[in-house]
Formats: structure tokens, C-alpha cells, sequence
């Protein structure tokens, strides 16, 4: 993104030098240079803006002896273009006219318009409304390193929530995956340094396209400790937390990353939050993707685990929600406080409705109050906080009502911080006009009646205009002419304007010492006089008075509104709450959830549990009802029952079901420690601390990456990581190598994950090998897919039982997929020669391949059904009889005919 301009300035105009001086301090930046209405992009940038937004790339001037390319967009329509240009990689630097062109004459008539960078824009440090989702956060995150210990500090400055981690190496792949930033800041040294285990580095590949480098030097600790020192105004950081030195640097270099970008200009930044990384469910990012959380495997947010249980009114709560599911709760004591609430939502069905409504209509208090703290606010920004202030009062009102049950924790807390704030929204509702224009540049947004100045300024102006119109009977008589008209454009300003061919009297004595000619067009000639001048000017400066005095008025608002900025940031905390605790009442009311029990037991018993989304895309495409199954892993382990079976090995042919019911036990488990009720009608849990899910490479196809290795690497990850409190999903894993290997690993994987791991564990397998070890392993049982053969054809139940399946019915299931018959017949045939094979015993498989590719007949000469009694190749009487026939010369008479004879050559064969 470097410019191919040098700093060589011979013959290059001022506005040049001044592009070039600026453009130098940015150069992995675009600049965005501000001539009046447009943002202008020169030399390379203007070549590579241009391709990317698929605008006209133009030429202005030369500049060594060479065109300046150049290319611009409308400065109104900016935000758009600075949104594609943010997605397709870029960073902007924002450059404006910091005088106005009156104040650059002054100092000289070449002088050039002073200008300024104001805000670098890179996709982690957006607060725009049009450019950020509002459903989710958009997190600037810095990942540091000091001494071999890593941390990350992350800033959503939308909402000025500023949180900072503790982390292992292994660590920072799952944590950047639960964020998912907009933008994650690394040292140089960090971004080259070689990975010491495998694997450990897999975040600089999945983050490569988000990741910025960023200087060395900004991640001292020692300086980041004493930037925090000063940017909070104490001395020491202990009040805060017992942050680690790389937390220290990670912190520092966040502010320092800040400063920079936004030029100086700091954002409400409450000091900075540490959260443990072990008070969540560890879930790494395969285990995310393969579960699609938040996202499906083929990155669409519809489809996903949130999409389907998201029944959100707000911004806020839909922002809380995605927190919540990215990072579920391990106590037991705050996923209840949570479900209380959910449960008192639920209990009072007016109440969650009445709720619901009044939050509909509540604006995104914490992305204004956001802005006006960065000084990008503007007049809706203020009304948004009025709004929303107005609704926490309401919510307060209705959590207050009387005959309400006793409210539990989560409820009383969320009524106090909604606060009361009458003062703050009585002013702004006094101060704002009820039309309000988006920039405060725009001016007529204070309401009238708040300034006696600013009416007194506004009715000059009106005064001054009504004279003007006055004016203009009074010209007419002077000049005599009837179509004389006094008009207003932005180059003259206010004219007189006749008909040319009735202009000769202005233009001569003794009219013309009234009338001043302006400009002669081609049916009309414009004037003005000395009086029209002076009510103009006087129009002008009660303008700009005006202006000044609603900007004056703007800030003094803008300040009492950030002096209640922690206030008004959990009114908002509150009410998003509120949000996500309501709308989990609906969507358990709505699709029949029931509250879990969450404990420290190392069970997981779901009665009839279901797969949220594969349930809600049966309902939507009509598909019949989905089969709600029984899981119950590590049952006995604390009921005093014999069979604790901790793992199920799951058994059943494709498309039985196996799939889904690893899935959905294991996002009953994530919904109900985000402190959600969940799809079955009782679960009794032992806490998750890490949860593990591996799909076998063959299925793994979504990501192109269906090596073996991949998948070795991840059941390594999972064998080494488990523990007796960690779920784990396998999923047909060994596929991806030869059936006896494949086998073996499988098999010592369940041995390991019985004797070593502990853990609870479901392993999905088509291995019917495997379902021998449940004699062996007292925690293994064998659970299967019910099918039922009907006719030669499988019909899948979806139904979880006890024992291993028998077979595969891999032939059946290609039948439905309507493979051809004859290939079906084959694969009959072959499948009886290696079970016969296998009756040997000894060299089983192998050996009878190799003779059945001898004795069986080829696949060419085969007859599709089995049981043919003519020869191989001989042709049949139905294939004789049909040889000849032309289909498309037949008469329908001839047709019919045919069948007849085919018919009966059929009983022949
Ligand atoms: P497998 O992993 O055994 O090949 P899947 O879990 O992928 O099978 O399921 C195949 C399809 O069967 C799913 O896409 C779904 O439509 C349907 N299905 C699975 N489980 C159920 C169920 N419990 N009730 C209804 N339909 C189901
Ligand atoms: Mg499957």
C-alpha cells in the first residue's frame, strides 16, 4: 500500500508537497485527502482505491513529469466506501481541512488549506453505526508475550468495554476464536517468532488476514504500566487487578494502538477488566466450527446454534447473548443466577412480554454514548441516550410494579443499575429539536424556547429574510418590471434575476446605480444591490452565530451526558440483561426448553433431547418431527448404579442420526452453563470444563483440509487435554487411512480416553470392531441407531437403543442415494464373497479380496440383479428383443404393442 511517489517535490504544486508530507507518515495506509465535498486519493493509493471500489480512476496535474492518477469519493457517502474498503483489507487514514479556505487566504493567496489526519480507520476500531454489525461486538484485541507468558488485552470501542487475559501458548488459538476480533495487534518480534509445539500457532494462520503488526517497543510492560498509571490517575494498578507483566504490555500497547489511531483522542475507557479464562468452558476453535455456535461450516450466521436460539430485541442483548454462548459458565452458582432470571420471565408471562415490547423500542444507548466520547457523536447520538434513558425508566417501572413475585438476584440488580436519570432526560428532551439532522454541521437541532439567544439569533435571520422577500415588490416597482424575481444560489448568494430582454433598463442610467450586474446568462441577467448585500451578510453571521451557538450548546450537552457516562453505560449493562434473560424465557416457552440442573457431578443425563437447529429446519421445511433421545453418560457414577458407562460408543449405519446426537447433547451442554434452558425435558449435569469435538477427516470436507494428520493432530490435542470433568464428542474419527489403521487408532483412543482421561465421552464410530471393548471397559457401553429393514430397504428411526449395530447396511443406504442397480447388485455380490471370506477366519479381509477380484465375475459382464440364469454376456431375450427398437419412430400403437412382446420375453428369461 505504499505510494510510488517520492518525497522529490521539484515543480510539485503546494497542495502537492502537502499531500506527499502527509502521505509519508501513513504509507501503509490510504489517504483519504479532503477537498471540499470529496475525499481525494492520489498515485498508487488512488490505482488501488479505485480497483477495489470500482470507481473511475482519473488524473490530476503531473507530478515529476508524470500524470497523477487519482481518483475520489463524495465526502456524504463516505461511510460506505470506507466499509468496503476496511472489509477488503485496507486501513485509512483520514485526512481533513482543519481551516477553511477564507482563513488560507488570509495568510497569503497561494496558500494551501491546512489539513490534518484525524483518525486512522482499520477494521478493529470502527464506531460508526453503518459500518459495525449491530448484533455483534466488533473487538480491537492486542496479544502480547513477555518472557514466554502471553496475555491479550481487547477493547470492543463501540461500547468502550476495555477486558484483558492471562494466557498459555496453547490457549490463544481458543480464546481469539471465542472473540472473534475485528482486529488483532501483535508485536513484530511475536508475528516471525518460529512455533515451539505444533499446532501452538495455528492463530497466526487463522488470523492472518485480521492480524496488524505493530512496533516492538509499544509492548514494554513496564512503560504499559505507567501509561495506565496515568491514563487512570493513580499509582498503583493494584485496585484493578493483579495484572501479569505481558497483561501490562498488552494493555499498554492497546492505549498506545488507540492514541494512534484515533489521533490523540482517547475513548471512555473504564479501567481495564481481567477475566479468567478458567471460569469458562474451554472450547477450541475445531470444536466451535464443527458445532456451529455462532457460525455454520459454511460461514453463515442463519443455521447456526445463535441464529436459532436468538430471540433478542436489542442490539445490546443480541451482543450478550453471543458473549454468553461463546463463553459458557462453569459454576454452578452463576448459571443459576442467570436461569433465575430466565425462570422469572417465564413465571411472569405479562411481565416478559411488557419487558420485550419496552425494549424494542430502546435505542443502542452504548454505541452513542461510545461516539460523543470520541467526539464523533452527533445529534441523534444524544436523543439515543434520551431514548434509551427513557426506557431503562420504564423497565424500572414495570420490574417495580406491585404483585410481582419476589424477584431473584439477577432481577434486583438489573432494576437498581437502570438507575434514574429524570434530570439528564428532561434536559436533552428540552434541548432537542424533534427533527434532528445526522451531522451536528448541519445546525437546527436545539428545540426552540431552550436559548432565548439562539431564538433571538434565529428570528434576525428570519427577520432578514423576510425583508429580502419584502425587497422584492419594492424592485419590481422600481424597474418596472412585473417577472422580477429575487433568487438564491450558492455561488452568488441572493440575486435579482429579469429576463434578458427586459434587462436594458438596469443596465443603464439611472437604474444601473441601484442595480450591480452580476452574470449575463443566456435568457436572463442577474443583479444585486447594495441593500440586498448587506441583508445577506447579515443573514451569513446570524447563521454563523446560530451555528457556533448550537455547537456550543451541543458540547455542554455532549459533557453532561459523558458525566454520567458510567451511569448511563449499565443502564445499559441493565437493560441488555434484561434482553437476554427475557428472550431466553420466550425461546424456552416457545420451543418447549426445560431448565437443567447444572451441579459438579460427572453426569450428563438428557432426558429426551433434541438439535435446536436440525429440529427448527425439519419444522421450517415441514419435514416431520425430530426424534428427541435419551443421553446419560457417567449416570451411576454418583446414583450407586453399576453401569457408570462414562462412554457411548455410538453404532448405526450413515445417516441414522449419529451425527446429531453427538451434536446435540453436547449443545445442551453449552446452552444450559451459558444459563439458557435447553431442548429436552430434563438434564441433570455435572459441568463441562472443556469441551472437545472432532469430526473424522472424511466429514472434516467444509474446511478443504481433510488430511489425516489434521485429524491425528486434533485427537492428539484431546487425548493429552481432557479431564475427568471434560466432554468429549468424537465423530467417526480414523477414517481418513486404511480401514485396519483407522481401526487401531480408534481403538486405542477409546482405551485412552477410559483409563487415562476419565472423561465423559461420545464416540459416533462405523468401526463395529470397536463395540467389542464394551466387555472389556466397564465405563463403555454400546448404544445404536435403530433402523428397521423393510422389504431389502433401510428405514432410519432416529432412535438411540442399547447394543451395537450389526451391520452397516451401507448397500441399502446407497441404494436411497440411487446409485445405479447395477453397481448395487455388484456390491451385493461382493459383499457375500468377503463375509464368506471372513468365515475362513485367519487372514480375513486381505486374503479373500484378493481372491474374490479372482474368482468373481467382472463388474462389465455382470447382470444388474442377482440370481440371472443366462450366462455372462449372452445377451437376454428382453435385451434381443429391445436392440433394435428406434423409440422415436414408434407409433403409440407400435409402443404397446412392444410391451406386450417385452413382457413375454421377460417370463423367457
Ligand atoms: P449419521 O451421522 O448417522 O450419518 P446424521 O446425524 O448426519 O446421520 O443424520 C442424517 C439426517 O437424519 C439429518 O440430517 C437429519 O435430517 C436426520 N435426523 C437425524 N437425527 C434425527 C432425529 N433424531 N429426528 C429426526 N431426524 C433426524
Ligand atoms: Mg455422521
Amino acid at each position: 500500500m505504499k505510494t510510488s511517489a517520492t518525497a522529490g517535490t521539484e515543480k510539485s504544486t503546494p497542495m502537492m508537497e502537502q499531500f506527499l508530507a502527509i502521505k509519508e507518515q501513513y504509507d501503509d495506509c490510504l489517504l483519504f485527502y479532503r477537498m471540499g465535498d470529496f475525499y481525494e486519493m492520489f498515485f498508487d493509493d488512488a490505482v488501488q482505491a479505485a480497483e477495489a471500489l470500482d470507481i473511475t480512476l482519473t488524473k490530476r496535474g503531473r507530478h515529476l513529469g508524470d500524470d497523477i492518477p487519482m481518483c475520489g469519493v463524495p465526502v456524504h457517502a463516505a461511510d460506505g466506501y470506507l466499509s468496503r474498503l476496511i472489509r477488503k483489507g485496507f486501513r485509512v487514514a483520514v485526512c481533513e481541512q482543519t481551516e477553511n479556505p477564507v482563513e488560507a487566504k488570509k495568510r497569503g493567496g497561494k496558500s494551501v488549506v491546512q489539513r490534518a489526519v484525524v483518525r486512522l480507520v482499520t477494521p478493529g476500531t470502527l464506531t460508526e453505526e453503518t459500518l459495525l454489525d449491530a448484533r455483534a461486538n466488533n473487538y480491537l484485541a492486542v496479544l502480547a508475550q513477555v518472557r514466554g507468558a502471553y496475555a491479550l488485552a481487547w477493547i470492543d470501542l463501540s461500547t468502550a468495554e476495555f477486558l484483558t487475559a492471562p494466557l498459555g501458548a496453547e490457549a490463544i488459538a481458543s480464546e481469539l476464536a471465542r472473540l472473534s476480533p475485528g482486529e488483532v495487534v501483535v508485536s513484530d518480534t511475536l508475528l516471525a517468532e518460529p512455533e515451539a509445539t505444533s499446532g501452538e500457532g495455528e492463530w497466526r494462520q487463522n488470523w492472518a488476514d485480521r492480524i496488524t503488526p505493530y512496533a516492538d517497543a509499544c509492548f514494554d510492560s513496564g512503560s504499559g504500566e505507567r501509561r495506565l498509571q496515568a491514563l487512570y490517575k493513580v499509582v498503583a494498578l493494584d485496585a484493578f487487578g493483579n495484572f501479569s507483566r505481558a497483561e501490562l504490555a498488552a494493555c499498554g500497547a492497546l492505549v498506545e494502538y488507540l492514541e494512534m489511531t484515533q489521533v490523540g483522542r482517547l475513548p471512555l475507557l473504564a479501567p481495564p477488566r481481567q477475566v479468567s479464562t478458567q471460569e469458562s468452558m474451554a472450547i477450541d476453535p475445531a470444536t466451535r466450527r464443527n458445532l456451529e455456535l455462532t457460525r455454520t461450516l459454511a460461514g453463515d450466521v442463519r443455521g447456526s446454534l445463535l441464529s436459532t436460539i436468538d430471540r433478542t430485541v436489542t442490539g445490546a442483548g443480541a451482543r450478550l447473548l453471543l458473549r454468553h454462548l461463546s463463553a459458557p459458565l462453569i459454576a454452578p452458582e452463576a448459571i443459576n443466577w442467570r436461569l433465575d432470571m430466565v425462570d422469572y420471565f417465564i413465571a411472569g408471562e405479562r411481565l416478559r412480554q411488557d419487558v420485550r415490547a419496552t425494549l424494542h423500542q430502546a435505542p443502542d444507548m452504548a454505541r452513542s454514548l461510545a461516539r460523543l466520547g470520541l467526539e464523533r457523536g452527533g445529534p441523534r447520538d444524544l436523543a439515543a441516550i434520551r431514548e434509551g434513558l427513557g426506557a431503562a425508566h420504564v423497565l424500572g417501572g414495570l420490574l417495580a410494579a406491585p404483585g410481582l413475585p419476589l424477584p431473584p438476584d439477577g432481577i434486583t440488580e438489573a432494576a437498581r443499575d437502570l438507575g434514574r436519570h429524570d434530570a439528564l432526560v428532561d434536559e436533552l428532551t428540552k434541548a432537542l429539536a424533534p427533527d434532528l439532522p445526522l451531522s451536528i454541521r448541519d445546525g437546527g437541532f436545539i428545540a426552540p424556547i431552550y436559548r432565548p439567544e439562539l431564538d433571538e439569533l434565529r428570528s434576525l435571520r428570519d427577520a432578514s429574510r423576510k425583508l429580502i422577500a419584502g425587497l422584492e415588490g419594492d424592485y419590481r416597482q422600481q424597474a418596472e418590471i412585473d417577472s422580477l424575481k429575487i433568487k438564491h444560489n450558492r455561488v452568488l448568494g441572493y440575486f435579482i434575476e429579469v429576463a434578458a430582454r427586459r434587462a436594458d433598463g438596469l443596465i443603464a442610467a439611472p437604474l444601473n446605480e441601484v442595480f450591480i450586474h452580476r452574470q449575463t446568462m443566456a435568457n436572463v441577467m442577474r443583479f444585486s444591490t447594495v441593500e440586498l448585500g448587506d441583508l445577506e451578510r447579515r443573514i451569513a453571521e446570524s447563521a454563523d452565530k446560530t451555528l457556533a451557538l448550537e455547537l456550543e450548546l451541543f458540547a455542554a450537552l455532549a459533557a453532561t451526558v459523558l458525566a454520567e457516562a458510567a451511569a448511563i453505560g449499565r443502564a445499559g449493562g441493565a437493560m441488555a440483561a434484561l434482553d437476554v434473560a427475557a428472550a431466553n424465557g420466550e425461546m424456552a416457552v416457545t420451543g418447549r426448553f426445560c431448565r437443567p440442573q447444572v451441579d459438579d457431578s460427572q453426569a450428563l443425563v438428557i432426558r429426551g433431547g433434541r438439535h435446536p437447529v436440525v429440529e427448527a429446519s425439519l419444522t421450517a421445511r415441514n419435514e416431520g418431527a425430530f426424534i428427541a433421545n435419551d443421553c446419560a453418560l457417567g449416570h451411576g457414577a454418583d446414583e450407586g448404579v453399576d453401569d457408570a458407562a462414562r462412554i457411548w460408543l455410538v453404532t448405526g449405519p450413515n445417516m441414522a442420526g449419529k451425527s446429531t446426537f453427538l451434536r446435540q447433547n453436547a449443545l445442551i451442554a453449552i446452552l444450559a452453563q451459558m444459563g439458557s434452558y435447553v431442548p429436552a425435558t430434563q438434564v441433570r449435569m455435572g459441568a463441562v470444563d472443556r469441551l472437545f469435538s472432532r469430526v473424522g477427516a472424511a466429514d472434516d470436507l467444509a474446511r478443504g483440509r481433510s488430511t489425516f494428520m489434521v485429524e491425528m493432530v486434533e485427537a492428539a490435542t484431546i487425548l493429552n487435554q481432557a479431564t475427568a470433568r471434560s466432554l468429549v464428542i468424537l465423530d467417526e474419527i480414523g477414517r481418513g487411512t486404511a480401514t485396519y489403521d483407522g481401526l487401531s487408532i480408534a481403538w486405542a483412543a477409546v482405551e485412552h480416553l477410559h483409563e487415562v482421561n476419565g472423561c465423559r465421552a461420545l464416540f459416533a464410530t462405523h468401526y463395529h470392531e470397536l463395540t467389542a471393548l464394551a466387555g472389556k471397559l466397564d465405563g463403555l457401553a454400546n448404544v445404536t441407531m435403530r433402523v428397521k429393514e423393510w422389504r431389502g430397504d433401510v428405514v432410519f428411526l432416529h432412535e438411540v437403543g442399547p447394543g451395537a449395530a450389526d451391520r452397516s447396511y451401507g448397500i441399502q443406504v446407497a441404494k436411497l442415494a440411487g446409485l445405479p442397480p447395477s453397481v448395487i447388485g455388484r456390491a451385493e455380490v461382493v459383499l457375500a464373497g468377503l463375509e464368506d471370506g471372513e468365515a475362513f477366519g485367519g487372514n480375513r479381509g486381505r486374503d479373500s479380496a484378493a481372491r474374490l477380484a479372482d474368482d468373481l465375475p467382472l463388474f462389465a459382464t455382470v447382470r444388474p440383479t442377482s440370481g440371472s440364469r443366462q450366462a455372462p454376456g449372452e445377451p437376454s431375450a428382453v435385451e434381443k428383443a429391445l436392440a433394435d427398437v428406434l423409440p422415436d419412430s414408434l407409433t403409440p400403437r407400435q409402443a404397446l404393442d412392444l410391451i406386450y412382446q417385452l413382457k413375454a420375453a421377460a417370463r423367457e428369461d
